[in-house]
């Protein structure tokens, strides 16, 4: 990709402009002046340390009317910007791809409300995801989503991406959960859709666009969400499986037996675990070895009872030969740990280099054939291996089995071409074929920009584009992302 020439270059008088607007601590500046040489490097670059931008300026508004007066100063300067939460994506949506202004969101950190009757919590879009949920549990409530990077990631960046996690399974979609959002359009207009209803049918639902739309059409500020009861009883089940057709029984048996207290069921194969324990040197939960693991989680407000229920349930898949080997967490610690071989993955697998991460939507029954057609093709190509010239160091398969949500991440020594060759389109045209998604939580960002046409028609781009044009006409919100 070009940069884009109609975007103006920033200058000193840019700078002079939002700093003495936003004040002293609210920039981070590096190379526009001189004597400016902060340290801007975490924000140029992502999780993955896939991404890398080129930005010389951050800003961190700290109110609502200061990101207006933000954007419409970037917007009559055709200044491009991205906005960024905690930057724990992981499509490259947040940071910058040339020098486009980063407009982060961490100083706007507030709870803003809490209804202890209705459980509709408000709160700045910066506030971090584990300290709004933190907040909740000493009200006995629970934030709807939870996921690894939950001690990062802003609640605004959840919502911009659409993110789905944990406990989707039981709690559904920040599509359903969010009540109102607060935005801002590029040329300062302030967007106060900060509803706290359970049902407004008043016309076209608009704070829908924003919610997965990876700031393309503007900044959210705030956030209405409303938040179920924390449960007093979780209880967690961690399992081993001989096939992928018993993975698929189980989870039928689950949903069966453990109906409204099944709050996860989450899937991770046995590469995924090896790589996890040469990472941790912790010892497996199970012995021996099996070529798939389910997490089962249960949270119910009866601790004796839903263990009984879990218990049961065990003793019944095992006795069927459905389960081949299981545990039963017995406190809280052990909970924890048992979560850490599932919640521990992605971290573990950016040990050897890099990792190709696909977020993938497949019909259940094909879930994992992706993981095993992809392992073929790379073991065909000759790239995989213990030897330092082999690049792949394993093709794993793990994810939300709940929602049909399969992680297909393949770990590097080191990003190369000859993997990515074998890898795109095949992955995408794989999932195309069987109608599913090839971004079923992550988003597009930049990772997945040219490939949005496998899953989205040629209309449905077209209306998207249409809706970017209306909203953004001078196009200075996340550019080079993928609309
Ligand atoms: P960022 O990474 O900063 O930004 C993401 C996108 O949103 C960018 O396009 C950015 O421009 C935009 N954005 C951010 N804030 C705003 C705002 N206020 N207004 C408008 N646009 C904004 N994701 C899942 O869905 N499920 C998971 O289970 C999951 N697990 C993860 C585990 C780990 C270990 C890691 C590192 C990531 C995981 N993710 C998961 C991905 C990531 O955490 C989510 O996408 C998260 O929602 C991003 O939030 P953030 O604040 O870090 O956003």
């Amino acid at each position: 990709i070009k940069r884009d020439p109609r975007y103006a270059q920033l200058t000193e008088e840019h700078v002079k402009f939002f700093t003495d607007l936003l004040g002293e601590g609210s920039a981070v500046i590096d190379g526009v002046t001189k004597d400016a040489t902060d340290d801007i490097e975490p924000f140029n670059g992502d999780w993955m340390r896939k991404y890398k931008g080129h930005t010389k300026l951050v800003l961190k508004p700290g109110s609502t009317e200061e990101v207006s007066k933000v954007l419409k100063y970037c917007n009559d300067h055709m200044l491009a910007v991205v906005p960024q939460g905690g930057n724990s994506g992981l499509v490259g949506g947040s940071v910058p791809v040339f020098d486009e202004i980063v407009i982060n969101m961490s100083r706007m950190n507030e709870i803003r409300s809490f209804d202890e009757v209705s459980g509709t919590l408000v709160v700045d879009a910066g506030c971090i995801l584990e300290v709004a949920d933190n907040y909740l549990k000493e009200k006995g409530y629970i934030f709807p989503l939870d996921l690894g990077a939950k001690g990062s990631c802003h609640i605004g960046g959840n919502v911009a991406t659409n993110a789905g996690g944990l406990r989707l399974l039981r709690y559904g979609s920040l599509h359903g959960n969010v009540l109102g959002i607060e935005a801002v359009l590029p040329d300062g207009t302030i967007v106060d859709d900060l509803s706290k209803l359970r049902k407004n049918n008043t016309g076209y639902d608009l704070k829908q666009l924003f919610i997965g739309g990876e700031g393309t059409i503007g900044i959210i500020t705030g956030v209405s969400i409303l938040c179920p009861q924390r449960s007093n009883a979780v209880n967690v089940a961690f399992l081993g499986l001989e096939s992928f057709e018993k993975v698929q029984q189980a989870f039928r048996e689950a949903k069966g037996q453990l109906s409204e207290i099944l709050s996860a069921f989450e899937l991770m194969d046995s590469y995924s675990q090896d790589l996890v324990h040469r990472v941790t040197k912790n010892k497996h939960p199970l012995e021996g070895e099996h070529p798939f693991y389910c997490l089962i989680e249960t949270s119910g407000s009866n601790s004796e009872h839903d263990n009984e229920k879990l218990e049961k349930f065990l003793e019944y898949v095992m006795e069927k030969g459905i389960v081949a080997d299981g545990v039963l967490a017995q406190d809280a610690t052990q909970i924890k740990s048992l979560w850490g071989w599932r919640e521990g993955i992605p971290e573990c697998l950016g040990h050897w280099g890099g990792v190709y991460k696909y977020d993938l939507s497949i019909p259940i029954s094909e879930l994992y054939s992706l993981v095993e057609d992809t392992r073929e093709k790379i073991t065909k190509a000759g790239l995989i291996g213990d030897g330092d010239k082999d690049p792949v160091v394993g093709v794993v398969g793990y994810g939300h089995m709940g929602d049909s949500n399969l992680h297909l991440n393949v770990a590097t020594r080191t990003f190369d071409k000859r993997v990515e060759k074998e890898l795109e389109p095949f992955v995408y045209e794989w999932v195309s074929k069987r109608n599913g998604s090839i971004s079923a939580e992550h988003g597009l960002g930049l990772a997945k920009k040219n490939y949005i046409g496998y899953s989205r028609s040629e209309t449905m781009i077209k209306l998207m584009k249409q809706i970017k044009n209306l909203y953004d006409p001078n196009g200075i919100m996340n550019p080079y992302k993928y609309i």
